[in-house]
């Protein structure tokens, strides 16, 4: 029989009534009746048939119905007889049947079965299977329809479930990411069904002819070979489900692992004629686990390897893994700590302390901490360690296992400690130490300024924090490019010191020597820019000063006694030559005088000549008695009015006879001032530069002299056409002694007395003596003496 399809058309009957069988009529079976023979007797069979059945009028009017009939369709034989057979028919079938009736009715169709539903009462639906067969009276027209009617409700459920369950399979083996195959094992393994996927991942067709297993075992990997080899065989013998991975050559000609499982499938007599297997791509996996291993092994040979120690812990702080470093830190065995808490290994004093990140950790608001805490070692000792915990996270955030990295720090702890404990002493030491210490930044920022120098510099320590400008208007001018140097020379040389001296303004006023020395001290952590260690100075420089000065003086005076010493020696030589060249005269002209005697003229001559001689010897004699009383503080001064015009007029004339060689001129102030002075001294001055001023005038020339008025003073000036005087003798001609002994000038003849005596002459009368020259240009010698006002010298003179 072949079903009718869901949406209940008819397709075909065969079994069933016929066009021929008789059915008892309707109105002639009475319930409850005796069971006669004949027509009773299939009254009888009618009613109490296990089938539902029913005698239907062309019309489709109900003539009879069995029990079987009415409880399918849910109802009484009262409701049914008489009515329309639509009546208990579920409305979406009514057209169909209709139809059927009229097709029935106009002799189009035959017998037939169809599925029809029903609707109950209850409003339940039933699915009845309808066998329907017309009865004809002999001229073909027809009388009515028997029915037959099998309630397969639960049938088609079932059938529906199943068909509906073969469609999911269906479905799941054509999407499944796997492929399905079905390997027969008779003519030596062929595939008789193979999945969408079996070709992509084999590379196998199924047309046009079907793979066979030496096709399948061709596209293993030449490695994977013996393996899938022997596990065909071993599942062969064993007859047991198989599982193994290998690779095989893809369709597209690339290596991809899969997953092989097979089940064997048997006959009815056990024999296992096929394989029913399923070929799962795993290659994505594989190359994820492939990660994963080399990760992990990476992580593990890290965790080994490192220099810090390392231990894994459970989210809940139990160690499952200790590197061996943390193993040796700690005293431990390898694997000793394995499943002990993390906590019994920190110092109980620091466990408090570690609470709070732990907390903050477990919250997620820090993705990892680190802390200084104490270990316990194996042997009961501590360490300082600096630790690191990191939780390792799922992709939820949810914490897998914690990681701790283990640094020893006690090394460093230890250093700390001393660098403590020496640091304060240092510090002790700079904070005591009367020398400056200051620390200045590449930026020549002080970034430390020891105490001493409030005391140093005598100004409050924040002067010294202002900028660099600032802080060196403090520094004496002079020594501020030192200070500056000081920087340039150390600067891009770490290590490097330089040294200098400079003067700091102190708050008291004063200038205060220091001594610098700075070193680049850039490197060096803690101080990262200039060491300046500053030294007070100030008493040694001020000795050295002093010693310097009496060192300059004691030269000077002993330079100046050499001098005089010198001059001395040549003065005794030139006066013991001065005092011969007379001397030589007035013995000569003396034994003259004798020879000549008889000759009045020549006596009176020779008699000249020794008076002039004689009076030079004397002029000679009063020039030194003159030094020598002025040195002994025993010249005395008759001071009066004294009006220098008087005193050249009367030099002038007493010198004429040794001027006759030269043209006197005298240029006098009429109008000129009086002066306080001794006339005679001043006449002696003025004796010494006309007669100069002739001596060293050898080829003759004008001899000017003149006065005149100054502000304060009046001025006589001698001037002359001579030799005149090289610029760097200019200022010792006026010392004793001292003579120009070179060129013309050396063979004049004198003592070197007379400039001299001119000067302490004019500065015993408050005056002042200068002189202009040029060699070869004559030389102009000009006395200036405090003038007097008129009202003085008219008090005097009245
Ligand atoms: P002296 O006895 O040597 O002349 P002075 O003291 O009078 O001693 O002069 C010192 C030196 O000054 C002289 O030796 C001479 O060299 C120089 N001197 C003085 N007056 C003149 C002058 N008018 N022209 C050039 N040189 C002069």
């Amino acid at each position: 029989m072949v079903r009718s399809t869901r949406d209940g058309a008819v397709t075909s009957s065969s079994t069933h009534a016929t066009r021929d069988t008789v059915v008892p009529g309707a109105g002639h079976v009475t319930p409850g009746m005796s069971a006669p023979l004949g027509e009773d007797r299939f009254r009888l069979a009618f009613q109490n048939a296990a089938v539902g059945m029913s005698i239907v009028s062309a019309d489709g009017m109900y003539l009879d119905v069995n029990d079987a009939y009415c409880r399918i369709v849910g109802r009484s034989r009262q409701e049914l007889l008489g009515h329309s057979s639509d009546v208990p028919t579920h409305p979406d079938d009514l057209a169909a049947a209709g139809r059927r009736r009229q097709q029935m009715k106009a002799g189009e169709i035959g017998p037939y079965v169809v599925e029809k539903r029903y609707i109950l009462p209850d409003q339940q639906v039933v699915i009845g299977l309808l066998n329907v067969s017309p009865v004809h009276d002999v001229a073909g027209n027809l009388l009515y329809q028997t029915v037959h009617l099998q309630d397969i409700t639960n049938q088609k459920l079932v059938e529906n479930a199943r068909h509906e369950s073969e469609e999911q399979f269906r479905v799941l083996v054509e999407h499944a990411p796997a492929a399905i195959y079905r390997l027969e094992l008779g003519l030596g393994g062929r595939f008789i069904y193979g999945g969408p996927l079996f070709q992509t991942m084999t590379g196998l067709s199924m047309h046009p002819r079907r793979p066979t297993l030496a096709d399948f075992l061709a596209r293993v990997h030449p490695d994977d070979f013996d393996r899938v080899a022997a596990a065909d065989q071993s599942a062969s013998h064993t007859a047991r489900t198989f599982d193994i991975e290998y690779r095989l050559k893809s369709e597209d000609g690339a290596w991809i692992w899969v997953l092989n499982r097979a089940w064997p499938s048997r006959n009815a007599d056990g024999m296992i004629t096929s394989w029913l297997g399923v070929l799962l791509d795993t290659n994505e996996q594989h190359m994820l686990q492939e990660t994963l291993r080399a990760s992990e092994s990476r992580f593990l040979s890290v965790f080994e390897a490192a220099g810090v120690g390392m231990a894994l812990t459970t989210p809940d702080a139990r160690i499952t893994l200790t590197s061996p470093v943390l193993d040796r830190l700690l005293g431990y065995a390898p694997g000793a700590l394995i499943g002990m808490p993390a906590d019994n290994l920190v110092h109980p004093d620091d466990v408090a302390a570690q609470a709070p990140l732990r907390q903050q950790l477990a919250t997620g608001e820090i993705g990892s901490f680190q802390a200084e805490q104490r270990c316990q070692r194996a042997d009961g000792t501590s360490i300082w360690v600096e630790v690191t915990v990191t939780p390792i996270r799922d992709s939820d955030g949810g914490v897998l296992a914690v990681l701790a990295q283990v640094q020893d720090i006690s090394a460093r702890k230890e250093a700390e400690a001393a660098l403590l404990a020496s640091e304060s002493r240092f510090r002790a030491l700079v904070q005591n130490d009367p020398d400056v210490v200051a620390i200045v930044s590449p930026a020549r920022e002080v970034t430390y300024i020891s105490p001493s120098a409030r005391e140093a510099f005598g100004w409050p320590l924040e002067t010294w924090r202002h900028d660099f400008e600032y802080r060196m208007r403090y520094v004496h001018v002079e020594d501020r490019d030192g200070l500056r140097a000081l920087y340039q020379q150390v600067h891009d040389r770490p290590g490097a010191s330089a040294v200098t001296e400079a003067r700091i303004r102190h708050a008291d006023g004063g200038w205060r020597w220091f001594q610098w020395i700075m070193t680049n001290r850039v490197n060096t952590p803690g101080i990262s820019g200039f060491l300046m260690n500053v030294r007070d100075i100030t008493e040694r420089k001020q000795a050295e000063l002093a010693t310097g000065a009496a060192l300059a003086a004691r030269q000077a005076a002993i330079e100046q006694l050499e001098r005089m010493n010198q001059a001395k020696s040549r003065f005794l030589s030139t006066i013991s030559h001065e005092f011969r060249t007379p001397l030589t005269a007035i013995t000569g002209y003396s034994e003259y005088l004798t020879e000549n005697a008889a000759n009045p003229a020549l006596v009176a001559e020779d008699a000249a000549i020794i008076n002039r001689e004689a009076n030079r010897l004397n002029r000679m004699i009063g020039d030194l008695l003159f030094i020598d009383g002025i040195d002994a503080g025993r010249m005395s001064f008759n001071l009066r009015t004294v009006n220098l015009n008087d005193v050249v007029t009367l030099v002038a004339r007493n010198i004429r006879p040794i001027v006759a060689a030269h043209e006197l001129v005298l240029d006098l102030d009429p109008d000129l001032l009086p002066t306080m002075g001794d006339f005679d001294r001043l006449a002696q001055a003025l004796t010494n530069l006309l007669g100069n001023a002739v001596k060293y005038s050898p080829d003759g020339g004008a001899i000017t002299v003149t006065t005149a008025n100054r502000q304060q003073s009046v001025v006589v000036s001698v001037r002359d056409e001579g030799i005149g005087i090289a610029a760097k003798d200019l200022d010792r001609i006026f010392d004793r002694f001292e003579r120009v002994e070179t060129g013309i000038a050396g063979r004049v003849a004198g003592t070197g007395l007379g400039l001299s005596i001119v000067r302490e002459i004019v500065l015993l009368h408050g005056g002042d003596i200068s002189v202009e020259s040029e060699p070869g240009k004559g030389a102009c010698f000009s006395i200036s003496l405090p003038r007097l006002q008129h009202a003085t010298m008219h008090d005097e003179e009245g």
